[in-house]
């Protein structure tokens, strides 16, 4: 028979749609980052594109800005609108998406798998990235990223090797968080306590709930997120 009258057996592949979970300076963004470059997956992060509102000074940005800064959450409204728009720029892109925090509430997660279901489209792993409240405020207060490429440095565990230059992008412009400092982050920790953890019964609920130990190094870690993406893109 010729080879295209066989039937060859059908390897189904899904598109990476991945949500990433854990506390503020759990390593979501850095992860994400790396998980954008080896998959070309579109990085969706709420936090950032709330920032460059900011900058813009839109009125989402004038709206978000005291909450952010006082490590408060942004209401519900705001971040399903500029997440709807987001996913709906990626839709028609070959290329899945990871969101990198979104959604932070159980109102947020049902309302993007109500909008993901109405596009024919799902989660295909909810990503927790698992790290104790005593690592994270030592994590969080010190770091700052390169202003041109995003790369992220720590004033005690990661300095850049030429001081004062990006080693990815050899820039010379440094941005600190307003958010970044040991008061916020408790506020922060205790807000993730309060309203994002329950999104993990409600994933794994669903059957799409991974756990991965991000006390590791970001490559240790970024190793079990890739092992999670690979075996459920590809069934
Ligand atoms: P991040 O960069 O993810 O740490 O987010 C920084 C800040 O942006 C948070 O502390 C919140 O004030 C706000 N924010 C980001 N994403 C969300 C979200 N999904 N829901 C509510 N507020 C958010």
């Amino acid at each position: 028979m010729p080879l295209l009258e066989r039937k060859l057996p059908q390897i189904q592949t899904q598109m990476p749609q991945l949500v990433l979970i854990g506390p503020p300076g759990g390593g979501k963004g850095t992860q994400a980052r790396k998980l954008q470059h080896e998959f070309l997956l579109t990085q969706l992060s709420t936090g950032d594109m709330l920032r460059a509102a900011i900058a813009a000074q839109t009125a989402v940005g004038l709206r978000a800005k005291a909450l952010m800064d006082s490590g408060n959450f942004v209401p519900d409204d705001v971040v399903i609108g500029i997440v709807t728009v987001a996913i709906d720029k990626t839709r028609y892109s070959k290329n899945g998406f990871i969101l990198d925090g979104f959604p932070r509430t159980l109102h947020q997660a049902e309302a993007l798998d109500e909008m993901l279901a109405d596009r024919s489209m799902g989660i295909t792993a909810a990503i927790e990235i698992r790290v104790p409240d005593e690592m994270i405020v030592s994590r969080v207060d010190g770091r700052y990223t390169c202003a041109r490429c995003g790369e992220g440095y720590h004033d005690r565990f990661r300095r850049p090797k030429v001081a004062g230059r990006c080693d990815v992008c050899r820039g010379g412009d440094f941005i600190r968080r307003p958010d970044d400092n040991a008061d916020t982050v408790r506020a922060r920790l205790a807000t993730y306590h309060q309203q994002t953890t329950p999104l993990l019964p409600y994933y794994k609920d669903k059957g799409v709930l991974w756990v991965v130990d991000g006390t590791k190094s970001i490559d240790e870690v970024y190793s079990d997120v890739r092992k999670v993406v690979v075996s459920t893109s590809v069934g």
